[in-house]
């Protein structure tokens, strides 16, 4: 392996909900500075930071108002160099979070591009539609139409996938892509060693006079559609990136592009990471999860209904994830990230289990990518109140469920664990009234629903905090960096697989149900390298107790 991000074991850091360092509620970059020892113990080589640009905060950062400079509530430029500077000093690499497919309404191309309909910087977005007529049926992910009227009352509309305050890049624009890697490039020239690059498989929108098929299909455009075949993945977004990517790697060869490939399907992801593509090193899919839907009740929507993971989607999805990419690229290993309820709040039924899922992901090929808290075994909050969550949707949720006789109680409870904001709480350093991550109260509500901490879990050998650095002391060793996997042919129940490299091996197999699993194993694994949970080894019978997981060696 060349490169240094080949080796990188990730950690996410919420910024806003990490460390405090000037009690005013809100994480900052001073805060993850005086944790670089912590995290250096924890065994990881890299962070990722969600956005920290300038920006109203209308979706926590990812609504950029100025590229080039970092929001005053988590630092100044000074800070981030520092941090940069201490980072690599602990031998830490720094990605940043870099938003491509849209900006804040605050933006100054943005607030140019309404002022005035000849500026160029009207270009550099996506108007259309007159007569105050919406150009098409299209849905946002955020809710409602895609259309937002130009607020300057030309009658035509503008673009945005995302927040009605997050109005979308128009990519076919050179200049726009022109100003976007001067934008990365400044981040790379200041010691940045990577960028995720957010939602980049948008950027590419078809043809807007075109609505979307529905059922029952009208012609209307008064019901919108979330028209993903017509803005997500479609094959200009290769086109734009190529030189986007080609020119970042010329300037900055050991540059980390790991791009947020949401929907992307194993085939796509191997187009956006093979080398002779000149795109990117690494994606993150969310298509790894599948939900069970079986339970659903259908009088809701099925949206923020708790859902189980469907464990044998999720067995095939990881199988195939890991042998089309074998010769293409490292997969991105990971449970969950700001976008998801955590690890432990979803598909951990129990701590037992938590830890061996965590033998399960990390240990195959490719790159963990671990989501803050998930080490000590953080739980989505509990919100009380729906204008919590944020989110429109959530409030239209509540009120559907109390006509079907559920109280507001039982619907927030619902959706707390199903719903991505309960899972941006605050870290939880120590036990105390702000968990030790500020003095005052943070900025995000919400109850705790556990009371698993940094300070109790350094003093317990066997905690999960020290099972994760031993799993992570695993993960750096040559057989789980650069061995080659395959799955063992046992039943759902289970999860078993076999690294190999030269003379050296490895089983790893962990049980996904609540019972008693037995297993056979190839012949003569019987050293224990890490385990979670209890197990016994009878020659080559393995028998795994409820949700446990190992790793063995001959
Ligand atoms: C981020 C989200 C964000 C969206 C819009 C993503 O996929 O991960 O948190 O809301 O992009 O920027």
């Amino acid at each position: 392996m060349k490169h240094w991000y080949e080796h990188a074991i990730i950690y996410q850091i919420y910024p806003k909900s990490f460390q405090d360092s000037n009690n005013d509620g809100i994480g900052d970059i001073n805060g993850i500075i005086q944790r670089i020892p912590y995290l250096k113990s924890l065994g990881i080589n890299t962070i990722w930071l969600n956005p920290i640009f300038v920006s109203p905060q209308v979706d926590n950062g990812y609504d950029v108002a100025d590229y080039f400079a970092i929001d005053p509530r988590m630092g100044t430029m000074k800070d981030m160099a520092a941090l940069i500077e201490a980072c690599h000093h602990a031998g830490i690499h720094v990605i940043m979070d870099f938003v491509l497919n849209h900006t804040s309404d605050q933006n100054k191309w943005f607030q140019k591009a309404i002022e005035d309909p000849n500026s160029k910087y009207h270009d550099y977005y996506i108007f259309a539609g007159e007569k105050n007529q919406r150009p098409n049926n299209w849905g946002s992910f955020f809710g409602g139409s895609v259309w937002e009227p130009n607020p300057n009352g030309a009658g035509e509309f503008y673009f945005h996938l995302f927040d009605k305050h997050m109005p979308d890049l128009n990519w076919k624009n050179s200049q726009v892509r022109k100003e976007m890697l001067k934008i990365a490039e400044f981040w790379l020239e200041k010691g940045v060693d990577g960028l995720r690059l957010d939602a980049f498989i948008h950027i590419a929108k078809a043809d807007l006079r075109q609505n979307y098929p529905i059922a029952n299909y009208l012609n209307k455009v008064d019901k919108t559609v979330i028209a993903e075949p017509f803005f997500a993945n479609l094959p200009q977004v290769q086109e734009w990136l190529r030189p986007f990517c080609e020119q970042i790697k010329k300037d900055y060869p050991e540059a980390l592009l790991l791009g947020e490939a949401a929907s992307a399907n194993v085939n796509l992801a191997a187009d956006y990471t093979m080398k002779e593509n000149h795109l990117l090193d690494n994606v993150v899919t969310f298509r790894y999860f599948e939900d069970d839907q079986s339970k659903i009740d259908l009088s809701l929507p099925p949206e923020y209904q708790p859902k189980n993971l469907n464990w044998s989607a999720f067995k095939q999805n990881q199988i195939i994830w890991q042998q089309t990419l074998a010769e293409v690229s490292l997969p991105i290993l990971y449970w969950s990230n700001h976008d998801m309820p955590r690890l432990a709040t979803k598909e951990a039924k129990t701590e037992v289990q938590a830890r061996s899922l965590a033998i399960l992901m990390y240990l195959q090929r490719g790159i963990p990518l671990i989501y803050y808290g998930e080490e000590i075994g953080m739980k989505n909050l509990l919100f009380t109140k729906s204008s919590e969550f944020n989110d429109k949707k959530v409030e239209d949720f509540v009120k559907e469920a109390k006509k079907q006789g559920k109280t507001t109680e039982e619907t927030l409870n619902m959706v707390s664990v199903s719903h991505k904001m309960p899972a941006r709480g605050v870290m939880q350093w120590t036990n105390s009234q702000n968990n030790g991550f500020s003095n005052v109260k943070p900025w995000i509500k919400g109850i705790k629903q556990n009371n698993v901490n940094v300070q109790v879990e350094e003093t317990e050998p066997d905690s999960m905090l020290n099972f994760y650095r031993k799993l992570l002391a695993l993960k750096k060793e040559k057989l789980f960096q650069s061995g080659n996997i395959y799955v063992l042919p046992t039943d759902s129940n289970s999860y078993v697989y076999r690294r190999d490299l030269d003379n050296i091996s490895a089983i790893v197999a962990v049980s996904l149900s609540n019972n008693k699993e037995k297993i056979e194993i190839p012949h003569g694994y019987k050293n224990v390298m890490l385990s979670a949970g209890k197990y016994h080894i009878n020659n080559d019978q393995l028998i795994l107790m409820p949700y446990s997981g190992i790793v063995l060696s001959r």
